[in-house]
């Protein structure tokens, strides 16, 4: 994606003009944040991480950005050294969801303020703010577009009256992201009616998170599963679909059922170019955006106000328990992006040029 000057200077514009008129505390002369990404492997966190230092970097900040590889315990180490820095806050999209208890007990003693960033960190209390999209409406969008496109559901959303039944395989996320469980719960809510009453069927019976999990969200040990997974499709069971929940999974997962001679109906999330490319040609069946640069605004804010004093805005004070506590949460609305409408969303609102879109 284009990264967000625009909006970035917006941002600056609406402090300053705030910080103005209602003589609001300003920032440090030189206030810094450490922020720690999970993976460079992902185009999304690319973007968000892209986004983050721009819109950081405008605001006057020093920028510290690590990527952990997926690995967990370097991901603790990064986090440690930015606290040894000094860093005043912390912006962490965690790869594993419950390992960072310690370190972030030592950047509370610190007096780091740490906002968890679109995956939530559970366990411990010294988390002082989450920026996310509604993951269980992703799910939701998900398993609906599922329906949709095996043809359960009208383009309204409304039932067909098709009875089916209609076989489905299931992929979830990594068990150490805890959006990975809100996207399943929230697909399962949806689909669940549907399995019980014999509309949909799968054919595998793997049905539990644990059974359908991906690991690290690997792509390839989605496509390994897929394979696994084939025998009645090869004895002519036909695959009507495959809940993916992201495009990594996504475009490993339909080259995998290619010897079928059919497309399955397979969805995804992120709009990544290659999967968007894909859904333009008509092959993934659609995905969920969520504007990384609208994520990255909201955590800028809340980091510049816990870092003046202010009251950082929430529009979410109960669906996101850590285990410690709610944490109190900033929500944004993904968006589903199929065929018919990835051109109004995604170029006319200048996330992707036309061009990259191809
Ligand atoms: C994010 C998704 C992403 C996945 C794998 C999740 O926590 O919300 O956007 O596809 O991680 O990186």
């Amino acid at each position: 994606p284009r990264t967000t000057r625009t909006a970035a200077l917006l941002v600056v514009g609406v402090l300053t003009l705030t910080a103005g008129c209602a003589g609001g505390p300003a920032l440090d002369e030189k206030p810094s944040v450490g922020i720690a990404m999970p993976t460079t492997k992902q185009l999304r966190w690319v973007a968000d991480g892209d986004n983050l230092s721009e819109q950081f970097g405008s605001l006057g900040f020093d920028v510290s950005m690590q990527y952990a590889d997926d690995d967990a315990d370097a991901q603790v180490q990064q986090i440690e050294e930015m606290v040894d820095q000094g860093v005043d806050a912390l912006v962490i999209g965690a790869v594993d969801a419950s390992a960072l208890t310690a370190v972030l007990s030592s950047a509370r003693e610190a007096g780091v303020s740490v906002v968890s960033y679109d995956r939530l960190i559970v366990g411990g209390a010294d988390v002082d703010y989450y920026a996310s999209f509604d993951n269980r409406r992703v799910g939701t969008m998900q398993a609906n577009s599922l329906l949709e496109g095996v043809g359960v559901l009208d383009a309204t959303g409304e039932p067909t009256g098709a009875k089916g039944p209609f076989a489905i395989e299931l992929f979830a996320g990594s068990p150490d992201d805890n959006n990975a469980h809100v996207f399943f719960e929230g697909a399962m809510a949806v689909l669940a009616p549907y399995l019980e009453s014999g509309v949909l069927v799968v054919p595998s019976g793997q049905t539990t998170f644990e059974k359908v999990a991906t690991p690290g969200w690997s792509p390839e040990t989605a496509a390994a599963r897929m394979a696994t997974l084939l025998g009645p499709y090869r004895a002519g069971t036909r695959l009507a679909g495959v809940l993916s929940p992201n495009d990594g999974i996504a475009q490993a997962v339909l080259p995998a059922t290619a010897d079928l001679g059919y497309l399955p109906v397979v969805t995804g999330q992120d709009a990544e170019i290659p999967a968007v490319q894909s859904v333009a040609r008509g092959e993934q069946h659609s995905t969920v955006y969520k504007d990384t640069r609208q994520l990255a605004e909201v955590t800028v804010q809340m980091v510049r106000s816990l870092l003046t004093g202010a009251e950082p805005e929430v529009n979410d004070t109960s669906s996101y328990d850590n285990g410690a506590g709610v944490v109190p949460t900033f929500l944004l609305s993904p968006q589903l992006v199929t065929k018919d409408n990835y051109r109004a969303v995604l170029v006319d609102s200048g996330y992707y040029t036309a061009e990259e879109i191809g």
